[in-house]
């Protein structure tokens, strides 16, 4: 075997265990796995008609390289999009990213030493945590119940380390489903201005809500004097439109700004400009909240569904969970003895995948966890899947 110099950063980097299970495709396997939008719900109409206006109307703006920071166009829509959802924002205020993904890799890149401290929730998005762990910064966690994470710890955290910046998921958690409440969400801003660390709010899914759901953190900030300065705000068409086209964007103060534009110029230059234009077109024609509507009302379906077919064959002393309020996700505990890396084989074998909550975990996993995604199958699949997944919790747990 040939022995490559790799960089110390890739020391002990995995691939995401998700996408080992996305490459599991048995016949009739139903996968609870991905995070992967319902596909029958894409727009593609009203995309393939964005697409043309682009060609047809911006055809320079859409073919040729453009500035980094993104399209005019794009980020106008963008600050209203983001202007919708309580947060005042300009659209010099962002940058368009190539999905949010690309914004944490950024802020990784223009904030973060080796030996640093970040800090996560506990269980926390596992890409984040990749991105963190090639930074070679050390990850603390904080626990995380319904109403997202615990104050108190991340004040005790902060004190007692000083972290460079905190990143959060505070709407939907990923994988959690988790939501801060609006008390912990003003908490949070105050400790933020307090002891001077970064807040990272990554929120692709909040628009998925199924209720009334709390402002953002950066809606917020305006009402806690000197937090606006702490806040970075990440957002994303991949889970309200199509995550194909890879549009991102990044409200961040103008300092942050400014340097994560420049670590974008090393990266790839500018986010496509076809799908910029595209994007920009097809927000423009004002399709986006009859498409939100459509979403929202399946995967509240779905979520449903899915929750209540696990209710029905299974005691919540085997699984136990709480029924999504919005997002993509259902995070659920199994009881002691069956662990989700032990549970997994068996469903496979039955016909379900899912993914183990492990990888979601900066360290110390909770071996009996397991995250569902109700959003890609379809209604009588997602009960079908409840019922093989009882099927493997019981054939295992009396074997
Ligand atoms: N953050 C979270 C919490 C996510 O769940 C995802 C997608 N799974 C992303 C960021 C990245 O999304 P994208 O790069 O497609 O915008």
């Amino acid at each position: 075997m040939t022995h490559y110099p790799f960089a110390s950063r890739m020391t002990g980097i995995e691939g995401s265990a998700i996408r080992a299970t996305l490459k599991l495709t048995q016949a009739g396997l139903i996968s609870l796995g991905g995070g992967f939008p319902a596909p029958e719900l894409f727009d593609v109409a009203g995309l393939r008609a964005a697409a043309e206006q682009a060609l047809q109307e911006t055809p320079i703006a859409a073919l040729q390289y453009g500035v980094t920071e993104g399209d005019n166009r794009l980020r106008e829509m963008l600050a209203a999009l983001t202007q919708s959802r309580g947060a005042h924002a300009l659209p010099q205020d962002l940058i368009v990213t190539t999905g949010s993904q690309q914004g944490i890799d950024l802020l990784g890149k223009v904030m973060l030493d080796p030996g640093d401290q970040v800090i996560v929730e506990r269980p926390t998005y596992l890409s984040a945590l990749q991105i963190f762990r090639l930074n070679q910064v050390r990850i603390l966690d904080v626990s995380l119940d319904n109403d997202g994470l615990d104050p108190d710890e991340v004040e005790h955290l902060f004190q007692a380390h000083r972290p460079k910046l905190l990143y959060t998921v505070p709407t939907f958690g990923n994988p959690s489903g988790a939501v801060l409440s609006v008390e912990r969400r003003r908490r949070l801003l105050e400790l933020a201005v307090q002891y001077r660390v970064l807040l990272v709010e990554d929120d692709p899914y909040s628009e998925l809500s199924f209720g009334p759901a709390p402002p953002p953190l950066l809606a917020l900030a305006d009402e806690v004097p000197g937090a606006r300065d702490w806040c970075v705000y990440l957002s994303s068409l991949s889970k309200i439109l199509a995550p194909g086209l890879r549009i991102g964007w990044m409200v961040a103060p103008a300092a942050v700004l400014e340097r994560v534009t420049v670590a974008k110029q090393g990266a790839d230059a500018h986010t496509s400009t076809f799908a910029q234009l595209t994007a920009a077109h097809y927000l423009q024609a004002g399709h986006l909240p009859l498409r939100l509507g459509l979403l929202r009302t399946a995967y509240a379906r779905r979520a449903a569904v899915l929750s209540a077919a696990l209710r029905s064959c299974l005691p919540p002393t085997a699984l136990s969970f709480h029924e999504p309020r919005g997002g993509m996700f259902l995070w659920a505990s199994l009881s002691q003895g069956v662990q989700a890396n032990d549970l997994l084989p068996v469903a496979l074998e039955r016909g379900v995948a899912f993914v183990p909550g492990a990888p979601f975990y900066a360290d110390q996993p909770d071996p009996l966890t397991l995250r569902l995604s109700y959003a890609t199958p379809p209604e009588d699949e997602l009960a079908q899947a409840a019922l093989r997944l009882a099927g493997a919790v019981s054939a295992l747990s009396h074997s």
